[in-house]
């Protein structure tokens, strides 16, 4: 247990941050590792993003077991901290920090269950894989590194040691993140009429869009796709008629849905737009998309997990992660880790020391169930 609390400690005080990178925290876990006698290998690019990778070898007689971490964390935020983000302060039987729950707690749990089952000598029929990977809060690089790589061979599942307080969640949305943009003529503003303002032609798309509705049928454990414009920006100066104006809007997709269809929505849109008011013009580009995670509640990996860690069924959870990026392998995808979902990118972030030793006390029995 100290050993846990102390990974768990040195990682958040890494500080992996997008500002940061996750280099230096990604140095904590090999040497970690090392001492039960395990190689585990820095994958580094761009000076200080870093993924992990470890590999535990089995008499490889069954399919392999990967456990997907992610490395970096959100920035603290401006709101005050009760205890500074980047110190690790140990209180009220719990460890506050800045990636406390999402998600150094399970990747210091996960780190530890691996330990133990080499460190306890189990004769292994599959291997034990492991993966911290790097920007999954910005843009999945680390996973989509990882999943453009060699691969990892024949796998029963995927576990993602998310913060989910020990549910077993087998779906989530997914994301679709737009731009768009209005272009106009900069004119002075006391004469208006010589310009065309971009501000103004970004209001005719906010008012199209109050009743857009996407086309997405509700989903059975994810409810309604969702959209929401949450930036914008436009003009320069008080006295000039504005020539740019952009919104970003962030969608929460259903699985299965077509993202392009959205993009041709907001496409037409401006063409009608345009065609009632030739000076308008506006653009739209897409700045990420992550697939929705839907895995098959049915397959036999699901009910052995489920029936492993005492979980009647699995649930949906409101966050993304890295996971859509992993199903490429072929494998079925689970999210089950210890920590509140609610206290993510939240002042205060913590976790129990309880569901520390809890979670790695999980990881082990999964290990044990599906690997000898
Ligand atoms: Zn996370």
């Amino acid at each position: 247990m100290p050993a846990m609390k102390e990974l768990l400690k040195a990682l958040i005080e890494a500080e992996s941050t997008p500002g940061k990178g996750e280099l230096a925290a990604a140095e904590i876990v090999p040497a970690e590792f090392r001492r039960a006698g395990i190689d585990a290998a820095i994958d580094s690019w761009d000076s200080n993003r870093a993924n992990i990778v470890a590999r535990v070898k089995s008499d490889g007689s069954r399919p392999a077991l990967l456990f997907a971490c992610h490395l970096d964390v959100v920035a603290p935020g401006e709101t005050p901290w009760k205890h500074p983000p980047f110190q690790a302060v140990e209180a009220d039987a719990r460890i506050y920090g800045r990636g406390a729950v999402d998600m150094k707690g399970g990747t210091a749990a996960a780190v530890t269950a691996i330990k133990r089952i080499v460190e306890s000598g189990a004769n292994l029929h599959g291997d034990i894989i492991f993966l911290a990977a790097a920007g999954e809060e910005v843009d999945s690089c680390g996973a989509i590194r990882f999943a453009a790589g060699p691969g990892p061979g024949e796998l029963a599942g995927v576990v993602i040691p998310e913060p989910t307080d020990f549910d077993v969640v087998s779906a989530h949305r997914g994301m679709l993140w737009l731009e768009v943009a209005t272009s106009g003529k900069a004119a002075h503003s006391s004469k208006p009429e010589l310009g065309v303002n971009a501000i103004n032609s970004m209001r005719l798309i906010l008012n199209e869009l109050e009743h857009y509705e996407i086309p997405a049928e509700p989903h059975e454990m994810l409810g309604t796709c969702s959209m929401s414009v949450n930036t914008i920006v436009g003009g320069k100066a008080l006295n000039v008629v504005p020539d740019k104006c952009s919104i970003r809007i962030d969608i929460r997709t259903l699985p299965g849905q077509k993202t392009e269809r959205v993009v041709d929505d907001f496409r037409e849109i401006f063409a009608r737009l345009k065609s009632e008011n030739p000076e308008f013009d506006a653009d739209i580009s897409v700045m990420r998309t992550v697939d929705a995670l839907e895995t098959d509640r049915d397959c036999d990996f699901v009910k052995d997990f489920c029936s492993c860690v005492g979980a009647r069924e699995t649930k949906p959870i409101g966050f993304t992660t890295d996971g859509p990026h992993l199903v490429t392998f072929g494998a079925p995808v689970l999210i089950f880790g210890p920590g509140q979902p609610t206290l993510c990118h939240k002042p205060d972030e913590y976790i129990d020391i309880t569901d520390l030793e809890k979670a790695a006390e999980y990881y082990q029995n999964i290990i044990l169930r599906f690997l000898t």
